[in-house]
């Protein structure tokens, strides 16, 4: 903030993130045609769209044919509402606090209810003549997370009156273990969601239902029911970690370079001097830290591209480069000794993440997954949609 409390306005010369939002609607499409026929393709957009902006990813997708929206909480969901036409469903998974129902209702937003006592302020508070505003049902298949437990369900089952006024027009449940494809509680939780789908449709014959966030999908057909919530393969992250990736990188960050230089003698990089650069190597500081998402556990391990030659010139070329030493809250090191004295002349920025270098790279060298990539990156950037 400055110091009349507007917010200091985004710059690339803070680093540029990247976000090519035609790759984003591709890695829709691919997703969507792997469903079986009867099977939308929704989007979860929680957590500004995994970090990557709702301003522009939602019009994107649902420009391309997406008409159900997750975001997680009412917060979230306020922001993205105006951004979509009213034929768009937007399912606010982590529920509605107690007192915020019509709030909730009157946004035209759609929570997912996890016990019978919320099911019953739902009713309360939103039905008009008899039938409540639309909600979801969440049912706890294995994963031991947010949802309803199996036994509370079978009783909620007894119940017909409650759940017929209750306008439960999405059921869903979530899979711990989608992106391995052998973990034997995939099936097991298959199989609980299955039987708990039938059983719901004997009293809610119209209900909808829902299991496959993006792995889920490639666990095959039998997972895809009514409506898949995919997320993180949207924006890139391989839904499929043992196998090539096939969603396109959806994000660049370039980070500038303050300062190259060459270090005389044996000396300790950064920080409680953790790694060495020796006598005459060539080292680049660039311009982004942990306080910009380039997570401070990757100190050391960590790659960079370095990009040598501007848009402007024709030959613009990458060479990957090592971190050295820990990041720092605003800025990192690279040997770049492996560039030559040309290429040292022509360092324009050192790429962080691109299409060789991606989310789930940069997450293993840091002890993490590329959501958490993502959804950590930084505020300062300058941000440019592609
Ligand atoms: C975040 C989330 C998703 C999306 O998961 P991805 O692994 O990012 O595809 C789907 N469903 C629920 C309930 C979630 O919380």
């Amino acid at each position: 903030m400055d110091e009349s409390g507007t917010p200091l306005a985004h710059d690339a010369s803070e680093g540029l993130l990247i976000i090519d939002t035609g790759a984003l609607v591709d890695n829709y499409r691919v997703l969507r045609g792997r469903l079986r026929a009867g099977s939308r393709c929704g989007a979860v957009v929680k957590a500004d769209a995994y970090g990557l902006g709702v301003v522009r990813v939602v019009p994107a997708l649902y420009a391309a044919g997406c008409r159900d929206f997750f975001v997680a909480t009412l917060a979230e969901g306020k922001v993205v509402r105006p951004l979509l036409p009213g034929d768009a469903r937007i399912v606010l998974l982590t529920g509605v606090r107690p007192g915020l129902e019509r709030a909730c209702a009157e946004a035209g937003l759609v929570p997912v209810l996890v016990t019978t006592a919320q099911i019953q302020s739902w009713v309360e508070a939103t039905a008009r003549d008899g039938v409540a505003a639309p909600c979801a049902l969440k049912l706890d298949s294995g994963m031991t997370r947010l949802g309803m437990e199996p036994a509370e369900f079978r009783r909620l089952l007894q119940l017909p009156p409650l759940l017929q006024s209750a306008n439960i027009q999405l059921f869903l449940s979530h899979l711990a273990c989608a992106d391995d494809a052998r973990h034997p509680q995939n099936r097991q939780q298959l199989q609980h969601f299955s039987d708990a789908c039938s059983a719901l449709r004997q009293v809610c014959p119209e209900v909808e239902t829902s299991l496959a966030n993006s792995s889920g999908i490639y666990l095959g057909e039998s997972y895809h029911f009514d409506v898949a919530r995919p997320g993180a393969a949207l924006y890139g992250v391989n839904p499929t970690p043992e196998l090539p990736n096939p969603m396109r990188a959806v994000v660049r960050l370039q980070l500038p370079v303050l300062q190259v230089r060459q270090v005389e003698c044996d000396s300790a990089v950064g920080y409680g001097a953790t790694q060495q650069a020796r006598a005459g190597s060539w080292l680049a500081v660039a311009r982004g830290g942990y306080a910009d998402g380039v997570l401070r556990t990757q100190s050391g391990r960590g790659r960079g591209a370095a990009v040598i030659g501007g848009a402007a010139c024709e030959s613009e070329q990458r060479v990957v480069v090592p971190m050295i030493g820990r990041v720092s809250m605003d800025s990192c090191v690279f040997d770049v000794s492996a560039l030559s004295e040309e290429q040292r002349g022509r360092l324009q920025a050192i790429e962080l993440l691109n299409d060789q270098l991606t989310v789930d790279h940069m997450g293993a060298a840091a002890g993490t997954i590329g959501y958490e990539i993502l959804t950590s990156l930084g505020r300062r950037y300058g941000r440019c949609y592609l």
